[in-house]
């Protein structure tokens, strides 16, 4: 019985619970400071109690996912490992990665980013990697997972200094931090969320979702002469929403997630295996503009945690992506090709 291991955050309890449901065991990288929230839950086998995440790179940690029952734990990196670890660091970590961790750089790096949505031919907003060439509305980016904290509107190479150094004045980002600028591209937000299967050779779409983001959600709640002018608000993610896509918008979203398969393939191999998820917005023509992916499980797949309504359509039972993940890692396992499923 294999054992999966996560760190205490963002899908932790998903992922847990699809492991338990699947027969397998679990373990939890937890900081101090939310013990409480995880002891309430009886799926979670064993806790291993750190100070900060970023202990997961030490031997007590290292020592206890070797020894897990049933062989190494295979550890499910979210968006905390992206967002806590360095690419460098995700690598050298000693146990199995569910998916591809060579993945998790080029999904921190954005001139990485950028490549492999182009390699996978993505429809992207066009890039402005001299913000001083801002000639219409954009958008500027932190690099790795940020949760969109600190991210900013700009119309104008003007515009974007002086929002700049008001966000450095406040210590939102650092003096000299690097920024990605995009122009900003406007439509229905859509999360689209994915599974590749190296095993069965399939692309599968799980679901999609909306994400709420404070507070340029709140923005759109006070009338247009009410609005300071002087605030500049931020795309802070505060929770997920369902979204069910017109039917006929569904081809093209397989389409997407197969050519970023294949793409990833090409530049990353083995590519991407396991949960990602394209994301960006569907204009008024109903073309979809993509201005990211995550190349792991994503947090908007906690809303189906009881399972999607496509896995339903594809499963007939309610599969949620934490279980499909350790179905995975059990088919893989079973057939003694853990290797195949977690690089
Ligand atoms: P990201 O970290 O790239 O997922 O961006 C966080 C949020 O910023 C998204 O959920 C969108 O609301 C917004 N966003 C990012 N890039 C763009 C873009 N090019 N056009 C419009 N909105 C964007």
């Amino acid at each position: 019985m294999t054992t999966v291991a996560t760190l205490g955050s963002h899908c932790a309890l998903q992922v847990l619970k699809g492991a338990k449901d699947e027969g397998l065991g679990t373990m939890l990288v937890c900081e101090r400071r939310r013990e409480s929230l995880y002891r309430r839950f009886g799926f979670i086998d064993r806790i291993v109690l750190v100070d900060r995440f970023e202990d997961v790179l030490g031997e007590r940690c290292a020592s206890e996912l070797r020894g897990a029952p049933g062989g190494p734990a295979v550890l499910v990196p979210h968006g905390t490992l992206v967002a806590r670890l360095s690419p460098d660091q995700m690598e050298s970590i000693g146990s199995p990665i569910f998916g591809n961790r060579r993945m998790l750089r080029w999904e921190s790096d954005r001139g990485l980013k950028e490549k492999l949505m182009r390699e996978a031919r993505l429809p992207l907003p066009a890039s402005v990697p001299d913000p001083s060439n801002i000639r219409t509305l954009s958008i500027a980016k932190r690099q790795g997972a940020a949760g969109g904290r600190g991210y900013f509107l700009a119309s104008s190479g003007a515009d974007y200094r002086a929002k700049r150094a008001a966000l450095v004045g406040r210590g939102v980002i650092r003096e000299g931090e690097d920024l990605y600028v995009q122009e900003y591209a406007r439509g229905v937000l859509a999360y689209l969320q994915f599974f590749h299967s190296p095993l069965r050779g399939d692309v599968e779409f799980f679901g999609a979702d909306q994400r709420h983001e404070s507070d340029i959600e709140g923005l759109a709640r006070i009338p247009a002469g009410e609005q300071d002018a002087g605030w500049t608000p931020s795309f802070n993610v505060i929770g997920n929403s369902p979204l069910v896509l017109r039917e006929s918008l569904l081809e093209e979203a397989y389409r997407m997630g197969e050519r970023f398969v294949e793409a990833s393939r090409r530049l990353v191999p083995p590519g991407m295996n396991g949960p990602f998820c394209i994301e960006g917005v569907y204009g008024a023509d109903g073309r979809f503009t993509a201005f990211e992916f995550s190349a792991r499980i994503v947090a908007g797949t906690n809303i189906y945690m009881d399972g999607s309504p496509y896995y339903s359509l594809l499963y007939g039972e309610p599969v949620s992506m934490g279980r499909r993940i350790a179905r995975e890692i059990k088919e893989a396992a079973a057939a003694g090709s853990l290797d195949a499923v977690a690089a």
